[in-house]
């Protein structure tokens, strides 16, 4: 039997479609940490500013150290942060630090080690820095450049580089609000926890792993609260979170008979693009717009909302941050044990990737319920299974996404 619904692919198309860049604002640099730049940034000036010192050491003419040893006469000093010393004459040497403005005149600076100080002359030993140690002007970048392209993303570095070009504040795009409400009559929070004991409820766990993932997508989260199974206080709870750029609502997407999502995304004129992918977990994601803003419907259960959330929110939030590459990467592993699965869908498999000499091995977490969180939590991947096949042995190579930052940390120093 072959499942209705949309292949991955085409549902991240679907809710790429609808959704763009925010709008642009300036921050300061500092707070742009993650963010994708809004334009270009061209370099006002050259860095550095001027040749400088990359030795402790004296400042000389190569021309002057034509045969060693031989003796200069030192007219100055120049320490890092100092003013250039005056032009150099011939047969003179200027003591100089790194990173301080070679006087004109100089080509060469030979190191400390290659000298003996006297009082008023230094006596140069070695040659071989001959025409050496000046980093040239704008050795790094020259004035007039494009330092960074309009949609990359700010790095630490980039930030260093920013800061050394004079630039204090950035354009981006505002990160996106994306209001999060959950659904269910069995669900609390946490400072319900007494019902929690009292064998009625569970805790809303989405209601706290997604505002994290919002977070760590670098969205802004905003609280739709928890409703009941019930179209009125849906419909109420969506009415009070439309102030965002994102409605995402979990849980009442399936065909229980109080699951209402869908009837409610009718009933307010959403306009629903579709329901369902070939997917496991996650197949009863719907997708729709209200008044043009994206409703991601996800499915209720924890494993389901986090994985899905990874492979169609997370993109969408990065889009509207201005990004071009919003997919997660894919690498190939070798499957330490079998898998089976029922081959009528793609599976996203809670993994444990490592890294060995022999390359990047998986194993599963454990049990792959959709309601077990804890498999999320423990995985560094997930591994893709494609629609097709149902089983596969131990050593077959697959392809896994990474999760968090760092897919899989070595536990040896790379050589
Ligand atoms: P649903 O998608 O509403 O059919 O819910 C599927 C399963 O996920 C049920 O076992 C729910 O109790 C559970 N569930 C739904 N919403 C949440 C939530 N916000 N946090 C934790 N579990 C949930
Ligand atoms: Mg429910």
């Amino acid at each position: 039997m072959t499942r209705s619904g949309l292949h991955p692919a085409e549902v991240a198309g679907i809710i790429l479609a609808s959704v763009a860049p925010t709008p642009v604002e300036h921050v300061p640099l500092m707070a742009a940490l993650g963010a994708v730049l809004a334009h270009e940034i061209v370099a006002p000036l050259s860095v550095p500013p001027w040749r400088s010192a990359s030795m402790d050491g004296y400042a000389v003419r190569a021309s002057d150290i034509g045969s060693v040893p031989c003796r200069l006469r030192v007219t100055g000093e120049t320490p890092a942060g100092a003013d250039r010393a005056a032009p150099l004459g011939p047969e003179e040497a200027v003591k100089i630090m790194t990173g301080a403005p070679v006087p004109e005149g100089a080509d060469t600076v030979i190191r400390i080690e290659d000298t003996e100080p006297g009082t008023e002359s230094v006596d140069i030993h070695r040659d071989r820095d001959r025409g050496r140690n000046v980093r040239p002007l704008g050795e790094d970048f020259r004035a007039g450049v494009v330092l960074l392209p309009a949609r990359s993303r700010i790095t630490p570095a980039a930030i260093g580089v920013l800061a050394s070009a004079g630039i204090s504040s950035v354009a981006i795009h505002r990160p996106p609000t994306v209001s999060l409400v959950a659904s269910g009559d069995e669900l609390v929070r946490i400072d319900g926890f007494q019902q929690v004991l009292d064998g009625k409820r569970i805790v809303s766990s989405n209601s706290y792993s997604l505002p994290a993932m919002v977070r760590d997508a670098g969205g802004l989260p905003r609280d739709g609260g928890i409703t009941v199974d019930d179209p009125v206080a849906l419909r109420n709870a969506i009415d009070g979170a439309m102030a965002c750029d994102i409605l995402i609502t979990s849980g009442g997407v399936s065909v229980g008979e109080r699951d209402f999502t869908r009837t409610v995304m009718a009933d307010m004129g959403a306009d629903i693009k579709f329901w369902r992918a070939r997917i496991r977990p996650g197949g009863p994601i719907v997708f729709a717009t209200l008044d043009g803003r994206p409703w991601i419907g996800l499915p209720g259960n924890p494993v389901s909302a986090l994985v899905t959330f990874e492979l169609f929110v997370r993109p969408a939030i990065l889009r509207m941050l201005g990004a071009t590459h919003v997919f997660p990467p894919t690498f190939p592993v070798t499957i330490d044990e079998p898998v089976a699965v029922s081959g009528d869908l793609t599976h996203y498999l809670r993994a444990i990737v490592t890294t060995t000499a022999n390359g990047m091995h998986a194993r599963l977490t454990g049990t792959q319920s959709s309601a077990a969180l804890t498999s999320m939590m423990r995985a560094n991947a997930l591994l893709i299974v494609p629609e097709g096949r149902k089983e596969y042995d131990a050593g077959t190579r697959l392809r896994a996404i990474p999760l968090g930052t760092v897919p899989a940390r070595s536990d040896t120093f790379p050589a």
